[in-house]
């Protein structure tokens, strides 16, 4: 392999059309990838293809917006515009039975989303409480997914994501994970968007960060990026979503990370093909996988 993706959703309705075609041409670019699920079908899905193909591996968990009613993108499960979440509830025999599979190499994503909590608070009386209770729903989901990364001694893929101009869910997250970092086998911090203090904090519990196509049209993570070292960093598209320069528009899809490698290797100074034999190997390490 000459990449990986760290964190796609090639199992998405979005691809629906030509799912075969876009892993065809992935494989053939010597890219593989981690295709992450966000509640029981995107899991069991994700699971399927990666023991389907080879260089494709899978994590599987509820992300957290899914845990209550919330704004929801037809990209992800069909359905057209108007679809909200089913407020899935966590089933641990699900989950643990995908967990146990073979080709499932992490647990995930799983995490605390806060960004858009009051915009799924819908009655107004209650906003505050209604907020807390989601709140509360999504960090009892997030403990589950923790023991259940412990059972099956598999590295977390956390998904958090702080209100406007906060670090609100990092602290959270952080507090929640402290006390069991030193009993879980890795930690993913998927997409991360913190601060550089935030960062250290997670970097003491060993976590290791993603980043995708969001590097490649601002400078808002390079400082972050800068700081953080080679060897806590992994790369992702994060497909369908967030699609890196020169693609913007369009449909995001694993290839294109080799759009974000190259903007990586400019922000640490490193020729593309050592950080590619860096990304290579964090994966290997964080996943137990053999890439090269
Ligand atoms: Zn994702």
């Amino acid at each position: 392999m000459k990449l990986f993706d760290s964190h796609t959703h090639i199992q998405f309705a979005a691809f629906e059309k030509d799912r075969e075609e876009v892993i065809a041409r992935t494989l053939k670019k010597g890219v593989g990838c981690l295709v992450v699920g966000t509640q029981k079908d995107t899991s069991q899905l994700g699971v399927e293809l990666a023991n389907t193909y080879d260089h494709i591996y899978a994590a599987i968990g509820l992300h957290p917006v899914h845990t209550h009613r919330s704004y929801h993108d037809p990209q992800e499960l069909g359905g057209g515009k108007g679809f909200t979440s089913r407020e899935e509830v966590f089933n641990t025999e699900h989950y643990t039975a995908l967990a146990q599979n073979e080709r499932t190499v992490a647990i995930g994503e799983c995490g605390l989303d806060y960004f858009r909590i009051s915009a799924s608070a819908e009655n107004a009386a209650h906003k505050e409480q209604q907020e807390l209770e989601i709140k509360e729903r999504q960090k009892d989901v997030f403990v589950q997914h923790i023991e259940l990364a412990k059972d099956v001694s598999k590295p977390l893929m956390c998904h958090c994501r702080p209100s406007n101009k906060t670090q609100d869910a990092y602290e959270d997250l952080l507090e929640i994970l402290t006390p069991h970092a030193a009993d879980l086998s890795g930690i993913v911090i998927h997409f991360f968007v913190g601060s550089l203090k935030t960062a250290e904090r997670f970097m003491q519990l060993g976590a290791y960060f993603t980043f995708g196509g969001v590097i490649t049209f601002t400078n808002d993570y390079d400082n972050v990026i800068k700081a953080i070292p080679m060897e806590r960093i992994l790369i992702e598209t994060d497909a369908p979503y967030v699609t890196p320069t020169p693609h913007r528009g369009k449909r995001n899809e694993p290839i294109y990370v080799i759009d974000v490698a190259k903007r990586m290797s400019e922000l640490k100074q490193l020729p593309l093909k050592d950080l590619s034999t860096h990304i290579l190997k964090n994966n290997e390490t964080v996943f137990g996988i053999q890439l090269t």
